[in-house]
């Protein structure tokens, strides 16, 4: 590769501000916060507009450079971190919130507007929508959760945040802007429906497929009041059932479910913290008596939690590394799979067999989505960043867990590349020669993320 000259060309198109192949910028683009190993970067480009987009894409296949599109860089699972080396496409410009239209409940926004613009813009202009949001850092992008399958305290109600994508900007690999859902045909943003639906291709494929420049994402009413009715379980057998019935009841907003051997008060219990909402303080009193007696009813029990405790819980979003165990070096990675209700007990004894057997607390739990249609289950894996051993245990770890989660009957989430092999061995033939074929249709050049989802 003729690195001045590329480099030049992409200076072209952004301007000599937002691109460069410095060594000392390139570093903190070469690894995310997870426990995967550094990978070597050749470009940052940071673009403005669809059209710089466009430019770049031309040039990458042209050239037949790697293109990485990257939103806030947090999944944790290497998907932003290149494989082989090329363009490292980060969005944070691309950061306009272009409309939000209440009565039609949508936002539409730039690829690059995180979680806490468009939290903060909603809470000042319109205090009495919500959008879809994970527990993540506020410097996520809701593209990049949208497009990973991402799940937020919304996600019981409605879906994952996948679902909630209404209509898509898409530049592909030949350089055009597509545009998919309601918006291909209409000035509305407002559904991906009734028309052929492409939008899955863009979810979960880990930016293989084209760069994401606008999306429609789902907005929700806010509710009046929100409170949180916790349980205790001891028998992990039980909760299957109990969770159904929940979700039967229509009470909850939001199931959580926490395992943890710290603090020691948890160890031996599940924790069950469902969130009600209500429009009057009746409604709530209502919703947490018939809570209670459902857990008694599974053996299970209320817990009244301390005011301040309480608090933390009701933040939103939670900041949930908060319950993670830290090691010294402060590295963590979670890894997570969707799996039927029926499974959470056997994920509970595999997410703490394999903590226990790598030396690592403990520390899992799991989301209900979609009035219990699936639940995604998480197991944080704690690890000293300055202990290159210590990293590859809780790799190792991590790849067990995927293997688990795949012979059970789970699919693991936002699996690094490792783990989508894992995937990919167990998948039907059919699906996986579909996948190669539209893949080599729309990215004949294999420049989008290569990697992540090889069909080998
Ligand atoms: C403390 C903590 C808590 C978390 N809690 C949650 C949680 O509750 N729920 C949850 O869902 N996740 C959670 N996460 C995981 C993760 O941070 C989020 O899912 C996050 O939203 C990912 O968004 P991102 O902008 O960082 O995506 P990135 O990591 O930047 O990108 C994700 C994937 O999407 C692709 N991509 C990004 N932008 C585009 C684009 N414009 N076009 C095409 N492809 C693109 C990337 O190539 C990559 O494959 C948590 C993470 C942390 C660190």
């Amino acid at each position: 590769m003729e690195v001045n000259k590329i480099l030049n060309k992409l200076i072209e198109i952004v301007g000599s501000e937002f691109v460069s192949n410095n060594p000392a910028d390139l570093y903190i683009y070469s690894q995310d916060p997870g426990a995967s190993e550094p990978r070597p970067v050749d470009f940052v480009i940071l673009p403005k507009k669809v059209e710089e987009v466009q430019k770049i894409v031309r040039l990458a296949n042209q050239e037949k450079i790697p293109i990485i599109p990257m939103g806030g860089g947090l999944t944790l699972s290497g998907l932003v971190i290149p494989n082989r080396r090329g363009i490292v496409m980060d969005m944070k410009r691309m950061n306009k919130i272009i409309e939000i239209s209440p009565l039609n409940r949508y936002a539409l926004i730039e690829a690059g507007v995180t979680s806490g613009q468009l939290l903060a813009h909603l809470n000042n202009n319109h205090p009495d929508l919500q959008p879809p949001i994970p527990d993540a850092p506020p410097s996520i992008t809701i593209a990049g959760n949208a497009l990973i399958h991402g799940s937020g305290y919304l996600s019981q109600k409605y879906g994952d945040h996948g679902s909630m994508i209404n209509g898509l900007e898409v530049v592909l690999p030949d350089g055009e802007i597509y545009k998919f859902g309601s918006c291909a045909l209409s000035d509305y943003w407002f559904t991906r429906g009734p028309i052929p639906d492409f939008i899955g291709l863009f979810i979960s494929s880990f930016g293989t497929m084209g760069i994401v420049t606008k999306l429609s994402i789902k907005l929700f009413p806010k509710p009046n009041m929100r409170d949180i009715v916790f349980g205790l379980c001891k028998d992990p057998s039980v909760l299957p059932e109990l969770i159904s019935n929940i979700t039967y009841a229509d009470v909850a907003e939001d199931i959580l479910l926490g395992i943890q051997d710290k603090p020691d008060w948890m160890k031996g219990y599940t924790f069950i913290i469902v969130y009600i909402t209500g429009e009057t303080e009746e409604e709530l009193i209502n919703k947490t008596k018939i809570l209670k007696k459902m857990y008694r009813k599974a053996k299970s029990r209320y817990m009244k939690v301390p005011k301040r405790i309480e608090e933390v819980f009701l933040e939103k979003p939670q900041f949930a590394a908060k319950a993670a165990d830290f090691r010294k070096g402060g590295g963590f990675e979670y890894v997570g799979a969707f799996i039927p209700l029926q499974l959470i007990p056997k994920m509970i004894q595999i997410g703490t067999d394999i903590s226990l057997k790598h030396g690592i607390i403990p520390t899992l739990g799991a989301r209900l989505i979609g009035q219990g249609h699936s639940a995604m289950f998480f197991i944080s894996y704690s690890f000293n960043r300055a202990d290159p051993k210590d990293m590859k245990n809780a790799r190792d770890a991590l790849h067990e867990t995927n293997k688990a989660a795949l012979e059970i009957g789970g699919i693991p989430w936002k699996a690094e590349i490792a783990g989508q092999q894992l995937i990919m061995e167990k998948m039907d033939p059919n699906y996986k020669k579909l996948l190669k074929g539209i893949k080599n249709l729309i990215d004949p050049n294999g420049i989008m993320n290569p990697g992540n989802w090889e069909v080998k």
